[in-house]
């Protein structure tokens, strides 16, 4: 069967350690007596808290980190690496999320440096890519993401590409509360796993899941989720709402769409 993924992006959300309790605690209570089948949830929280959710994540949730440098270790002020990220039994690391790409200007090349230090370190890298405002408006959201896939692939073998989750986040859907159509979200994750096929072959690019992200609430799955036909999604905001997570967890997890079969192969291509 293939895989399912929700995960949370905890943002520089959970203020201090009490509400990093607060949460934890939360979470907890929600999933209690509740039984998480047919997608696994990744939670993203800031890396000053990533030693408290390695030790008080409760079982199955995973962890992820919202970055990663791509050296191993030396003079890097502020940077965290992957063999630090792995030593606190963390398993996936968002790379090339909007913010970053805003915020701290990270490029194409950078983000496809981190991917490589995320694989070799035997994290599962989360690359976030997607067009701005501008970029849609000027009808450059294909060559723009496709150009993200491929600079960020770069020199990932066959077998390494698998292991990456591709989450198409439109940057004018991030924390904007603005929804692209289905139609829109599916037109991208074709883009995707073309840019991808050009680069493995398509049974490989069909091995790669792709998530969309971007102002996801539970009451928007069927748009941004099922419709267009993705492998889960990227939660920022809701995200810090255990109700409103194990809500999506329960909605993914048993949705079936009738795409899916024994094999883990998808029905039918694109
Ligand atoms: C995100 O953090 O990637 C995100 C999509 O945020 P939000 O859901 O808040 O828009």
């Amino acid at each position: 069967m293939k895989r399912r993924y929700l995960i949370g992006n905890l943002k520089m959300n959970l203020a201090s350690v009490a509400e990093t309790e607060q949460y934890l605690v939360a979470l907890r209570k929600e999933l209690f007596g509740k039984r998480i089948d047919g997608v696994e949830i990744v939670l993203a929280p800031s890396s000053v808290y990533l030693e408290r959710f390695s030790r008080e994540l409760p079982d199955p949730l995973r962890l992820a980190a919202q970055d990663v440098f791509w050296e191993k270790e030396g003079s890097f002020t502020g940077q965290v690496s992957a063999p630090m990220l792995r030593d606190l039994h963390v398993g996936s690391v968002i790379v090339g999320h909007g913010e970053r790409r805003l915020y701290a200007h990270e490029t194409d090349t950078e983000v496809g440096w981190k991917m490589k230090s995320a694989l070799h370190e035997n994290l599962q890298p989360i690359l976030c890519v997607g067009e701005t405002a501008d970029e849609r408006e000027r009808g450059e959201e294909v060559s723009v993401v496709s150009d993200q896939v491929r600079l960020a692939f770069h020199d990932v073998s066959p077998m390494m590409a698998e292991r990456v989750l591709v989450a198409y986040e439109p940057r004018w859907a991030i924390g904007t509360d603005i929804i692209p159509e289905s139609e829109q979200i599916f037109e991208m994750r074709i883009v995707i796993h073309r840019a991808l096929a050009e680069l493995y072959g398509q049974p490989v690019a069909d091995r790669v899941p792709v998530l969309y992200g971007g102002s996801v609430k539970a009451t928007l799955l069927e748009r941004v989720c099922f419709e267009p036909r993705m492998d889960g999604v990227l939660v920022g905001r809701e995200s810090l709402y255990p109700h409103e997570l194990f809500r999506m967890a329960h909605e993914i997890g048993n949705r079936d769409d009738g795409r899916r079969e024994a094999d883990g192969n998808e029905v039918g291509g694109e």
